[in-house]
């Protein structure tokens, strides 16, 4: 049997897994702090969910609107996530990201400009003001090409296409890809157990503090935004270590996705099409939108459509259009025209943004657009309007951090980006995840390079836990049953496209459960074919645990929260309840399932409160 030593090796101070946005700003804080650093990441350098990212940073610098300011910008925010935020984070992040969007630029970024030679910054759904830096709408694409250059003139060590499966502690076990799913984690963090995907040959990285910037869980639903990387790994990983997750029943459905052809059915239509003026018709020619102003947002709100329109050239005189509402009342308002059957050829409805701009406003607003529909659909959105609907974009939910230091209840473990929870509460404003993995990337870092420093005696992972994790990952190739991983993928993206989705009840989401448990029983069940050299059908049956933990984490969250709240919106419970204002569900793993808790939502200190009335 093969031991640690016939492994290949690495000691690191931190090792960050994730080469997105968050996890190369939490990499450059560590090795700037003078940590021993290592980025280790699935895709190629540069090829991160990060990568896609299409509308900009919000950060309230005020560029367009000197009015605008954190306080502004925090409230939104909070608003925006009905609350359910947790504020300290909210208040972090506002009063930050307009510094680490200045030290993008600093580092090289080429951001768009106003006229004046400032940073541009553009409207997007939920800011009272013109909010996102962007580079065109190809944003994420100039955000991860400054990070990956800094990263590499600072010599950091980055481990491509390398996959991990397992944390390891120094005083518990490992758990493994599969067999010790929901094993309880206990004492430090001592590292991570991983493979090459080329090879498929295992690595052993050896470190007191691991960073999660592992991203999203979409690959679970069979209409989504996500890459393939989206499989929700970091979760299930911190779940398995002993951390636990919040709010993990608020996803976000993305109003806007591409419907037609079925082949890229679920790709995002940037919010910025919005932002920039187009707006949403139904199969009658009407703009909806104005249909579905919830109270909440009325008083902001434009009522008719000469005011929505001034709003563009006037923010200060008018009211923002409804289109602008945040994003799960938009999704929820087409679900409701599509139900009614008022829908576009191909079951969605109309964007238009052609009959209410310029060609080449569109064309230099919207590039990556204009170019996704010629391509994709054969549509020219200079002269013909988009067929959208909603898609699975975002999950809200994740490691519960502390908000300074995004450190998780397991001591060496820290998270952030959307690997990590509570900063959206139950709905994210567009343009904030990328602030957020900036502000909370650099804060991972930081924290993650002290413990390190300070943490005296270095935890050392155990032969047994090393050869735990091997096993659980060979796992695959021993099974005989024919179990076939892609079948087991494909009806997993069923059940949640179908009963957890954008709108819940009881009975489904309690259906959704059992055949959640069907699939994790095959899933242990499943045989792979061939040998380890970059073997895919290997690499997804690693994947499917965590996907089917991370899935139940989300329906049984959604059973037991009983109301509708931001990404959350239950038929049977359709309204906000007070009682679970004021109350987080908390899930942690034990034994082979997900266990559920209710917390008090930490409250935010008057003065912060005070602005959330303004
Ligand atoms: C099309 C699209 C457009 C968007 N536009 C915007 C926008 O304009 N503004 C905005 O604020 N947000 C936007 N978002 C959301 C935003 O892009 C993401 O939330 C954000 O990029 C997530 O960054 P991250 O650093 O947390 O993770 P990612 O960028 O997803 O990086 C995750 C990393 O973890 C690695 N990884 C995962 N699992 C493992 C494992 N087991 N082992 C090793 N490595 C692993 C991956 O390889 C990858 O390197 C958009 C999303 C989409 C899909």
């Amino acid at each position: 049997m093969a031991t640690m030593s016939d492994y290949e090796q690495h000691d690191y101070d931190v090792v960050v897994i994730g080469a997105g946005g968050a996890g190369l700003r939490a990499a450059i804080e560590a090795h700037e702090r003078g940590a021993r650093t290592a980025v280790v990441c699935k895709s190629l350098l540069g090829k991160a969910h990060t990568v896609m990212a299409e509308g900009g940073i919000a950060a309230s610098m005020g560029n367009v609107y000197s009015e605008d300011n954190w306080k502004v910008h925090f409230r939104d925010t909070m608003r925006g996530g009905k609350m359910l935020n947790h504020w300290r984070m909210a208040e972090l992040h506002a009063q930050e990201a307009p510094e680490r969007v200045l030290e993008l630029e600093e580092w090289g970024a080429l951001f768009d400009r106003t006229p004046e030679g400032l940073i541009s910054q553009r409207d997007f759904g939920g800011h009272r003001y013109a909010r996102l830096a962007h580079v065109g709408d190809r944003t994420g694409l100039e955000m991860i090409r400054t990070l990956q250059q800094r990263v590499v003139s600072l010599g950091i060590d980055v481990f491509m296409e390398c996959t991990v499966t397992s944390l390891l502690h120094d005083g518990g076990g490992a758990e493994g890809a599969e067999g010790a799913e929901g094993a309880e984690g206990g004492g430090r963090i001592a590292g991570a157990f991983a493979y090459w995907r080329e090879s498929g040959k295992f690595v052993v990285f050896r470190s007191p503090a691991v960073v999660l910037a592992t991203g999203g869980i979409g690959k679970s639903w069979k209409v989504t935004s996500n890459s393939w990387e989206y499989t929700g790994d970091g979760h299930a990983l911190a779940l398995r270590a002993g951390a636990s997750l919040v709010n993990m029943e608020f996803v976000q459905f993305h109003p806007t996705g591409m419907v037609w052809p079925p082949s890229v059915r679920g790709i995002l239509v940037t919010e910025s099409v919005r932002g920039d003026g187009g707006v949403l018709r139904n199969s009658a020619g009407n703009r909806f939108m104005f249909d579905y102003i919830p109270d909440y947002f009325r008083k902001e709100t434009a009522e008719t459509e000469e005011e929505a329109d001034r709003w563009y050239t006037d923010k200060t005189n008018n009211r923002r259009p409804p289109e602008l509402l945040p994003r799960d009342e938009v999704a929820r308002a087409i679900n409701s025209e599509v139900k009614a059957g008022r829908t576009s050829p191909h079951g969605g409805v109309f964007l238009d943004i052609a009959s209410r701009r310029s060609a080449d406003y569109i064309r230099k607003r919207l590039p990556s657009m204009y170019h996704q529909f010629k391509e994709l659909a054969e549509v020219d959105i200079t002269a013909e309007p988009m067929e959208v609907g909603p898609t699975c974009h975002y999950v809200m939910g994740g490691v519960e951090v502390d908000p300074d230091t995004e450190s998780s209840l397991v001591p060496g473990l820290f998270a952030a980006g959307e690997v990590a929870g509570g900063m959206h509460g139950s709905n994210r404003l567009g343009g904030n995840s990328l602030s957020d993995l900036l502000v909370f990337g650099r804060r991972a870092g930081q924290n993650a390079a002290s413990y390190a420093v300070g943490v005296g005696s270095r935890p050392a992972p155990s032969e047994a836990d090393v050869a735990t994790a091997a096993e659980a990952a060979l796992r695959p190739f021993t099974s005989d049953t024919g179990e076939n991983a892609y079948t087991v993928h494909r009806e997993l993206q069923q059940v949640m496209q179908d009963l957890v989705g954008i709108i819940r009840k009881a009975d489904e989401l309690e259906l959704a459960l059992k055949q959640l448990d069907d699939l994790r029983q095959r899933a242990k069940r499943v045989s792979v074919e061939g040998h380890r050299q970059w073997n895919p059908g290997w690499h997804l049956a690693l994947d499917l645990p965590n996907m089917l933990l991370v899935s139940e984490a989300v329906a049984r969250a959604a059973l037991e929260r009983q109301e509708s709240r931001g990404g959350h919106t239950r038929d049977d419970f359709p309204g906000p309840s007070s009682e679970w204002a004021q109350i987080n569900v908390v899930c942690r793993a034990t034994g082979e399932t997900v266990q559920l808790a209710r917390q008090p939502l930490p409250v935010p200190p008057s003065e912060l409160a005070e602005l959330l009335e303004a």
